[in-house]
């Protein structure tokens, strides 16, 4: 397999995992993408959930202008800073969708990434509220259903909050 045929087996899995997703995302509830990185994802987030409020956390933002939420939407900072105080404004369990595509090429920052961030999206999910991420994470209170999905084994993972 090709470094080409690999981005577009990860892309393919990342666009039909949100497919999935948005499709069983409760009415109620705020959804928030964590990494706007150049704005593919969160695009494809909001044409898939129009008029629902989605909060995007980037540490710095340069999407393309198209791309850019609107300003109230769009938390600048480590989300290990602004998450906490995004819990603190909504409260635990505001969120019905988070998608998470925060890592990097480096597995052992990555693993060490979602350990701590587990708990605070694990503080988000509302009951029912669906995490889609690109990596596993172990949450206590959350079933695994990646499996749900249609995506192969082991290419993108899908929580529900119990
Ligand atoms: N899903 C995006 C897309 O489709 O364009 C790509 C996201 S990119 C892989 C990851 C983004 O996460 C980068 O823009 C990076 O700056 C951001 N990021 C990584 N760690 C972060 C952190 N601790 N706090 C805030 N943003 C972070």
């Amino acid at each position: 397999m090709t470094r080409l045929d690999s981005a577009i087996r990860r892309l393919t899995a990342q666009r039909d995992s949100l497919d999935w997703a948005t499709q069983l995302t409760a009415p109620e509830g705020v959804v928030l993408e964590l990494g706007l990185g150049n704005g593919r994802t969160y695009d494809h987030l909001r044409t898939r959930l129009p008029r629902r409020e989605i909060y995007v956390f980037e540490r710095s933002p340069a999407a393309h202008p198209d791309c850019m939420p609107p300003d109230p939407y769009l938390i600048v900072g480590d989300i290990f800073e602004t998450l906490p105080v995004f819990i603190e404004r909504f409260g635990p369990g505001a969120a019905a969708l988070i998608h998470t595509d925060i890592g990097t090429g480096d597995e052992e920052a990555n693993r060490k990434l979602a350990l701590r961030l587990a708990p605070l999206l694990e503080a988000l999910l509302q009951p029912g509220g669906i995490l889609l991420a690109d990596r596993a994470f172990a949450m206590p209170s959350c079933a695994d259903i990646s499996s749900e999905t249609g995506i192969a084994e082991g290419r993108y993972f899908a929580y529900r909050r119990t």
